[in-house]
């Protein structure tokens, strides 16, 4: 689903095992956690009902490492011969994210993250810890909106409770983005949050949960 200009959603296809996937068009082609494995057939030919094309991909972007939003990475690199971006930080926790994948019955393989930062003229990679040591926020300010992966969703904020989480840095990290200008909350579950306003009272929701 077309969302903006130049980003689209592809909804989670289960509320567990998957998340939701972005895709930001015009010059840049990056695809933003492909999710599970299982449900990439579907996004991808929901994409071509839109004229997006898979092939054209360049980069995929993790907002963090757990299987439910990178383990149809290397499907995606197969198919389009993209580059992956996860944040180092991610790395270390590889060995848990097998274990999850394993109990979440979601097919996961190992893949290989290019380590610098991309640089794209428009886009700010924001690290945003908290749910997980290396998940980042991805901002773009033209149009003000922001994927947020698992750090907060529509009235609700990502687990610290697995390897890598820290309730005080999620808190942190909230605060950060809290900041920001953002029209568009595009979060890695459920549903997005649009109009500055609904952004805002969803900070102040949040806010009152966690108290950052
Ligand atoms: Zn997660
Ligand atoms: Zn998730």
């Amino acid at each position: 689903m077309r969302i903006l200009k130049h980003i689209y959603l592809y909804r989670e296809r289960s509320r567990i095992g998957d998340c939701n996937t972005y895709y930001l068009g015009g010059k840049y082609n990056i695809l933003v956690d492909p999710g599970n494995p299982k449900f990439i057939q579907s996004k991808i030919e929901e994409m071509e009902r839109e004229g997006v094309d898979i092939k054209q991909v360049r980069l995929v972007i993790n907002t963090h490492a757990h299987p439910d939003h990178s383990a149809a990475n290397n499907f995606i690199v197969k198919l389009s011969g993209a580059k992956i971006f996860v944040h180092p930080l991610e790395l270390r926790s590889f060995e848990f994210n097998k274990i999850i994948a394993r109990f979440l019955n979601i097919e996961f393989s190992d893949f290989k993250s290019s380590s610098e930062t991309p640089k794209e003229e428009g886009i700010q990679i924001l690290h945003t810890p908290g749910h997980t040591a290396g998940s980042i926020s991805i901002y773009l300010p033209h149009s003000k909106t922001i994927i947020t992966g698992d750090l907060i969703f529509r009235g609700a904020v990502g687990r610290t409770d697995l390897p890598g989480g820290s309730s005080s840095d999620l808190r942190n990290s909230l605060a950060t983005i809290s900041k920001l200008k953002i029209a568009y909350l595009l979060p890695g579950h459920g549903e997005i949050v649009s109009g500055e306003k609904e952004v805002q009272k969803n900070f102040k929701k949040v806010k009152e949960l966690v108290k950052f």
